[in-house]
């Protein structure tokens, strides 16, 4: 895209924020822990659709906390949605974050996890065994016995694309029954890939109650996403937003990026209820917070996002729009690659791109058998170049990754 196109890309995409969006909530519930309610601060709020949930405009991945103190740290900071997933850590941060909340009323904290199914091929984001609803409870079943909770608020149905896997029969099955076994309150899915799809399968459903979606300022398809999100909500979903940076926490030289600028794009869109921000810091916690008190962007923010949308080498946000699989003759996995990618780089999260990199199944010499790669990606990048880079995470033993 042309920088300037680019510009007005970003220009156009903003939506007028009403004062009504920020007024400002209280975490509800007794909490009967060592943290008296009064010690919460009031942060602005959003209404998570159908599920009546007012959320905090910044709630948390839990990807790259390691630290049950640290998801503490954030409750107390007045976050409330905190988010995992079962493959993170193989599970242990699930436990971690169960640990981070024990201890606290349980109504004063929403807790969502995401549960792949098995044999989701990730490259056409369908199936490639039966799905099986009882595999999938028992799966729901450990995550929740790791987090040593009764229930979860949200189960997520992760890498959700295609209609005909959102609408499964067998899915929606065992969503139903999740909730009816009391084990969720509400059920989503979580996508970003054929969002737009997913999120029209998943609201005309009615059986999902929320959806994650990828959104930042450099998604390409904005207008498109936005009906679909509009969409979503009308149909009374929750619509959440993640991977709001856009990938960066910083870019790939090291350079500032200005994630303020980043989250206050997001925000504009009132559709949206949250971001799920993956902190890793308490500073960083504490400055994402931060932005809440004034959500105008300034001039300078603006440009700070002009100069970050251009496309290159130095840009980490892969679109997930899966242009390059069939330009592979190997039909690598490239978008889950460069996830893996982003999340060395952006994120600063090795054990997670490691994670993400064994999703992959990236042969072990990969791209060996060709010469130059023919692969031409929308965002510029050198495809073969951040294959080879990232393939070196392959050798690393996994008991050197923090658990
Ligand atoms: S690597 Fe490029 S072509 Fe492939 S999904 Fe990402 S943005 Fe699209
Ligand atoms: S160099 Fe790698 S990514 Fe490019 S076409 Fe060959 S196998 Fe695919």
């Amino acid at each position: 895209m042309k920088n300037n196109n680019r510009r007005e890309f970003i220009r156009k995409s903003f939506i007028g924020i009403s004062g009504a969006a920020l007024v400002p909530g209280v975490i509800s519930g007794p909490v009967t822990t060592s943290v008296p309610i009064t010690s919460i601060p009031e942060l602005p709020v959003r209404i998570l659709g159908k599920t009546g949930i007012r959320t905090p405009l910044i709630s948390m991945g839990t990807a790259g906390a390691y630290d049950p103190g640290f998801v503490r740290a954030a409750y107390e900071s007045g976050i409330k949605l905190f988010f995992s997933a079962t493959y993170y850590g193989e599970g242990n941060n699930e436990k971690m974050v169960g640990e981070g909340l024990k201890g606290l009323a349980r109504d004063s904290f929403v807790i969502g996890t995401a549960v792949p199914s098995d044999g989701m091929d990730n490259r056409t984001g369908k199936f490639t065994v039966p799905f099986n609803a009882n595999t999938y409870i028992k799966k729901a079943d450990e995550s929740l016995k790791r987090f040593g909770l009764n229930y979860v608020d949200i189960f997520l149905f992760p890498y959700a694309a295609r209609k005909e896997t959102v609408t499964n029969e067998e899915v929606l099955k065992a969503m139903e029954q999740l909730k009816k076994q009391g084990k969720t309150r509400f059920v989503g899915i979580a996508s970003h890939s054929d969002m737009e799809e997913a999120l029209k399968a998943a609201s005309d459903s009615g059986v999902y109650d929320t959806a994650m979606i990828s959104y930042n300022y450099k998604i390409v398809n904005k207008d498109s996403l936005n009906e679909a999100v509009l969409y979503a909500k009308k149909t009374g979903m929750g619509v959440i937003a993640m991977k709001t940076t856009a990938g960066a926490s910083r870019n790939k030289t090291g350079t500032a990026f200005n994630s303020d600028a980043a989250l206050k794009w997001v925000l504009q869109n009132e559709n949206l209820a949250t971001i799920v921000s993956g902190m890793t810091s308490l500073e960083q916690m504490q400055k994402n917070l931060a932005i809440l008190k004034n959500l105008r962007i300034s001039d300078q923010e603006m440009k700070d996002l002009e100069l970050a949308s251009i496309d290159g080498e130095s840009s980490l946000y892969c679109q997930q729009c899966k242009k390059c699989i069939p330009q592979c003759p190997h039909n690598l996995d490239i978008p889950t690659i460069m996830r893996s990618y982003m999340y060395a780089y952006g994120y600063k999260n090795t054990t997670h791109a490691w994670y993400t990199l064994t999703d992959a199944k990236l042969p072990e010499k990969p791209c060996e058998n060709c010469g130059i790669c023919k692969v031409k990606c929308p965002a510029k990048f050198n495809i073969k170049n951040r294959i080879a880079d990232i393939a070196r995470l392959n050798n690393v033993p996994r008991d050197f990754l923090v658990a």
